[in-house]
This record gives C-alpha cells, sequence and structure tokens, in this order.
C-alpha cells in the first residue's frame, strides 16, 4: 500500500464517552472483525481491563478500508482514557497524525476532554471532533456541540455526530479520518527507522514490539540495531495487528506493526527507541517525555519462598508497562521485596491485579506514598544523604526533622469540570484537601471548569472517588504535575503494641496527622482480626501519641454471645474471621492481612 494510502490514528476520550465501541465499530466496518463476534470491546484485551471497563494498554489495529475504489490502510492506535495513563496516550500519538476527539452527546466535556485536546494540539495534530451516543434520549449534541465551539473553536461544519453502539454515522468518520488527515510523513527510500512504541512479553518469542516505521522497510532475516543500547537482533517475525497478529513479509515506511526478534530480557526492549538497519545508522527520532512515576509502594511476596517468582512475574509485567520504576527494598517484617514506582493509585492497583491475574503472584502491597524532598543542614548530614537536598520515596528514610530546614511536596494542577449544581460540594472537598483555586471558567450554562493547586499525596488515594460522590458521577478530573513546594510534614507512625511497623507509617500534613491517625487506628481495627492477645494500635508522630484504638483478645467462640442475636452481624464476623486466615503476615507478632497494608489509606 503506497503511503499515500495510509493514514495514522488514535481515538482519544474521556473514559466512558465510548472509544472502546467506536474501536469495535471501526474493526468490524472494516472486515477485521466479523459483527457480534463477541460481547465486549476487542481491543480490551487483558481482563483487568475487562472487569474495570478501562483500557489500560494501547492497543492497535490496522484497518483495510476502501473509499472511491481506492484501499487504505487505517491504523487505529486504542490509547487509555484515565488520568494516571496519559503517558501512554502521549506515547502512542508520537505514531499518528490525527486524533478523534469522541465526546459523550449526555455528558458534554469532561476534564480528560480539555487534557486529551490540549495533548494532540500540542502535537500539531489534526483534531476530529466526535460527539458519541447520539441514540440516547437525554443527548444533547446542540449543547455540546457549542461546548466544543466555545472551548476549542471548532466549527459546527467539522463536528460529526454518532452512535458508536447502533453504528449510525461511523462511516462518516472513516471518511474523515481518509479525508482529514494527512498521510504520514515518512520516506520509503531511507534507510531503515522505526519507532519503538510498546511491547509486551510473550512466554515463547520473548518481547514482542510495536514500531512505526517512519523510514525504509524492515523484513523477517534482517539485522537491526536498537540504538539505545547498541544490541544487534535478527528479526524473526514481523506482521501487522488487524487486530490479532497477521504475519506479513515485510514492514514500510508510514505502518505501525509488530516484530519479534528474540529479544530476552525485559530492559531490553526500550520504549521511545529508535531501531535502525545494522551498518545503517540513521539519526535518533525524537522519545517521549518519560513517564514520571507519581506513587510509590514496597512489593513483598507472601512469603520469602515466592521471591523468584514474584521477580521474574514483575519483570515480565515490566516489560508490558514501561511506566512503572523498579528498585530493590528490604523491610524487617515483609523480608526482601522491591520498591515499584507508578502513575498514581489506580496505576497501581490495576498492577497488582494484572500480577495476580496473569502470573499467579501473591503479594503485599505496601500503603502507596508520593515523593517528597527535604533541605537538611550540617556538614554531617550532608555528607552522609550526599548532598543538601534529599528525595524521599520511602516514609521509612523520612529524615529526623530536627536536620530539616524545610520539607517540600509534589503540586499539581488539577483541572474540574462540573456542573454547577455541585459547585459548593466540589469548593469544599478542595478545600479539605487543602487545594487553592487558580481559575474559573464557565463553559456554557450550566458547566464550570475549575483548576485548582492541590498536593499530590491529597489526591493520590481517593480523591476522584470522592468527587464523582459527592457530584453524582457528574463531575471529572485531571492533573498535571506542577512541581515541589515548602510544605509542614511529619511522619506519622502507627504502633502495634508499642512496635513501630514502619511498613504502614506513612507522611502526613502536619495539620492533618490527628485526623488521619485516628482513621487509620479505626480502620486497623477493622481490618485486623481478633487474636489471643490484646492489641494496641496507636497512632504517633516524634514521641507524641496522637490516636489509639485497642483490639480486644480473641475468644474461643466470637460468637458465642450472638447467638439469637443480629443473625447479620454474626455471620458479618465469622466472615470477616474466614476472611482473616486465608493470608496473614506476622509483623511483631501479630497478623497482619494482606489488606491491612494498603487499604488503610482509603478514607
Ligand atoms: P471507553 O471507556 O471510552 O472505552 O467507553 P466504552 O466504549 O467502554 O463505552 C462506555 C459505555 O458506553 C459502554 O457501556 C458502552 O456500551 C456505552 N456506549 C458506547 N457508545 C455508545 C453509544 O453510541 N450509545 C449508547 N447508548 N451507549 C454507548
Ligand atoms: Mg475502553
Amino acid at each position: 500500500i503506497p503511503v499515500e494510502n495510509i493514514r495514522n490514528f488514535s481515538i482519544v476520550a474521556h473514559v466512558d464517552h465510548g472509544k472502546s465501541t467506536l474501536a469495535d465499530r471501526l474493526l468490524e466496518m472494516t472486515g477485521a472483525i466479523t459483527k457480534n463476534s463477541g460481547t465486549s470491546q476487542v481491543l480490551d484485551k487483558l481482563q483487568v481491563e475487562r472487569e474495570r471497563g478501562i483500557t489500560v494498554k494501547a492497543q492497535t489495529a490496522s484497518l483495510k478500508y476502501t473509499l472511491n475504489s481506492r484501499e487504505y490502510l487505517l491504523n487505529l492506535i486504542d490509547t487509555p482514557g484515565h488520568v494516571d495513563f496519559s503517558s501512554e496516550v502521549s506515547r502512542s500519538l508520537a505514531a499518528c497524525q490525527g486524533v478523534i476527539l469522541l465526546v459523550d452527546a449526555n455528558q458534554g466535556v469532561q476534564a480528560q476532554t480539555v487534557a486529551n485536546f490540549y495533548i494532540a494540539f500540542g502535537k500539531d495534530l489534526v483534531i476530529i471532533p466526535v460527539l458519541n451516543k447520539i441514540d440516547l434520549k437525554n443527548a444533547d449534541p446542540v449543547a455540546v456541540s457549542g461546548q466544543l465551539r466555545t472551548l476549542f473553536g471548532f466549527s459546527e461544519n467539522d463536528i460529526l455526530k454518532v452512535s458508536a453502539k447502533l453504528g449510525t454515522g461511523v462511516e462518516d468518520v472513516l471518511k474523515a479520518i481518509v479525508n482529514r488527515l494527512p498521510p504520514p510523513p515518512v520516506n520509503r527510500d531511507a534507510p531503515f527507522r522505526a519507532l519503538l512504541f510498546d511491547s509486551w512479553y510473550d512466554r515463547y518469542r520473548g518481547a514482542v514490539i510495536l514500531v512505526y516505521v517512519t523510514d525504509g522497510t524492515v523484513q523477517v532475516g534482517d539485522e537491526i540495531v536498537t540504538m539505545h543500547s547498541g544490541k544487534n537482533y535478527e528479526i524473526k517475525s514481523v506482521g501487522l495487528l488487524r487486530p490479532y497478529e497477521e504475519p506479513t513479509y515485510k514492514l514500510s515506511a508510514g505502518q505501525v506493526g509488530y516484530l519479534t526478534c528474540n529479544m530476552r530480557s525485559t530492559k531490553e526492549a526500550c520504549i521511545g527507541d529508535t531501531l535502525h538497519h545494522r551498518n545503517q545508522p540513521v539519526s535518533v527520532l525524537p522519545g517521549f517525555k518519560s513517564a514520571n512515576p507519581m506513587v510509590f509502594a514496597g512489593v513483598y511476596p507472601m512469603d520469602q519462598s515466592q521471591h523468584v517468582t514474584l521477580r521474574s512475574a514483575i519483570e515480565k509485567l515490566i516489560l508490558n508497562d514501561s511506566a512503572v520504576t523498579v528498585s530493590t527494598d528490604s523491610s524487617p517484617a515483609l523480608g526482601q521485596g522491591w520498591r515499584l514506582g507508578f502513575l498514581g493509585l489506580l496505576h497501581m492497583e490495576v498492577f497488582s491485579q494484572r500480577l495476580e491475574q496473569e502470573y499467579d503472584a501473591q503479594a503485599i502491597i505496601t500503603a502507596p506514598s508520593v515523593t517528597y524532598k527535604a533541605r537538611i543542614f550540617g556538614e554531617k548530614n550532608v555528607k552522609h544523604y550526599g548532598g543538601s537536598e534529599i528525595t524521599i520515596t520511602n516514609p521509612a528514610y523520612f529524615p529526623d526533622p530536627c536536620i530539616v530546614t524545610e520539607f517540600l511536596e509534589p503540586m499539581v494542577m488539577g483541572t474540574i469540570i462540573t456542573p454547577d449544581t455541585y459547585l459548593g460540594s466540589v469548593l469544599s472537598l478542595c478545600m479539605e484537601r487543602r487545594g487553592t483555586q487558580q481559575s474559573s471558567t464557565n463553559i456554557d450554562n450550566h458547566l464550570v471548569m475549575m483548576k485548582f493547586l492541590l498536593p499530590l499525596n491529597e489526591i493520590v488515594v481517593d480523591f476522584h472517588d470522592h468527587l464523582k460522590s459527592i457530584s453524582s458521577g457528574y463531575a471529572s478530573f485531571d492533573y498535571e504535575e506542577c512541581g515541589f513546594v515548602p510544605s509542614k510534614l511529619v511522619k506519622l507512625n502507627i504502633l502495634l503494641n508499642g512496635i513501630i511497623v514502619e511498613e504502614l507509617s506513612m507522611v502526613v500534613h502536619a495539620s492533618k496527622a490527628s485526623s488521619a491517625g485516628r482513621k487509620i487506628c479505626l480502620k486497623l481495627k477493622d481490618i485486623i482480626p481478633r487474636q489471643l492477645v490484646e492489641i494496641a494500635i496507636q497512632a504517633a508522630v516524634g514521641g507524641k501519641i496522637v490516636a489509639r484504638e485497642t483490639l480486644k483478645a480473641y475468644r474461643k467462640d466470637v460468637t458465642a454471645k450472638l447467638y439469637g442475636g443480629d443473625v447479620t452481624r454474626r455471620k458479618k464476623l465469622l466472615d470477616r474471621q474466614a476472611e482473616g486466615k486465608k493470608k496473614m503476615k506476622l509483623v511483631a507478632n501479630i497478623k497482619l492481612p494482606r489488606e491491612a497494608f494498603i487499604d488503610v489509606l482509603k478514607r
């Protein structure tokens, strides 16, 4: 297929606006899959994605489409829609010349619609605005078109209106892709050059890598070099994803496809790397802004005999999720493990779920923490830490406040779009989370867009859930990093029977130490099953106890007293005991369930 007949595009949308559904329709209409071949989205491969209804891994599909008796190759790159995964969105867009900006005609413009628009706009991509779900009774395409015109300056004629579910108008989307997007700006006569933009692990073939070929061609048997590592490989297979692997003889400039080359190690497939033929050097392609991990957590095997299994599971998953960073870590209670960096809490949850589902690995994941900084003084201290500004990714290594001039915490600029009915609740939530309002814009008569400067540690755990619940699901949120600012931070220690459990300690703003301490103690009291001894659960800052709960000792028959009483309560108690027995970790001579290490943070 000649380059002029290739179009590379992506669909971007706020979560649930119908990206996967539209992708399925496009696949069906171009014959890549047969109609009704499956119930749910074809591109959402992973079990986690099915369960959570979100797209985590960007997936690609090459579609063949004929318009005016010319055959086109349309390469669709599916992108994740959640804030945590914006680096994947950015990465996928490096291979595209245009995007479909999909907006639910019922919900209207949401925070990620705005974020996605600006990512695409910033990359000079052609943007095709598409209103989806026009079949819904409450759809208001006129109002939502108005929002798109006001916010982004689209003209009414450019806005397509479709029902991805029913297929209405989807043909126009295909036509717009062909007519509005330019072919990829590539050169087939130049030496081979390609951008490695995604990869996943295959047990038999090693790394399967996704490439966007910008120059020349590549075929089976070729010897290639990955520029970053300088390593040589022989190509074993190449092909298109339609969406399932379809081997081809070669890949040419402009195309997006997969290749395998016996890449064994997880570190070899470096996202953003440039590939070229051996002995035919090329200039390096602009890589992507690498994703900064925002949230760190320790990962440990349930017992040390599973250490090796867990390590290889983590390594394989990371090949498929390059946004995760890893370093080794150890803890007195949990033994040898790793400290992983994630883009956000959802990212972390998805990762641990995949660890269990795909690798059957049981792991303890400790309470997540964001990165803090501290400026320290005293020659000896500076020497000890190797610098006067230190970075703290693990609360266990929080420095003694008496050597610190100031602590700093990471901030984000949050965008919230909400119907004005919920303005009051949204404002008080943001205040409660130490946010300061930066701006407020009316998108139309009902919708307001606000910007807040917020500390990352206040939003990383459950901010999004709260925002959704106070606004009946209508408010939406997105954020970008916004640097570090000085802050009054303290380390909140959790003690069980007087012993500090480092794995449970966390860094909080001084003003929140008592309230956070009380909540955690209560939560732990709830999570930890009763045991042979009474357990004192305490929260402390320095030597000062800020909260305390007591968990009474276990009696032989915990439910004996409840006979004849409330049946549901008795059942709940038994259930909890049964659950408690499942997976326990002995810490400070106290049996702790796995959940104790992560659930404590959810307010
Ligand atoms: P994504 O998160 O953007 O990938 O959204 P999905 O494609 O998973 O769609 C979210 C929900 O909206 C699903 O329940 C879809 O069935 C539904 N949906 C998608 N497109 C339409 C449409 O055109 N009309 C209606 N009524 N529902 C739709
Ligand atoms: Mg989806």
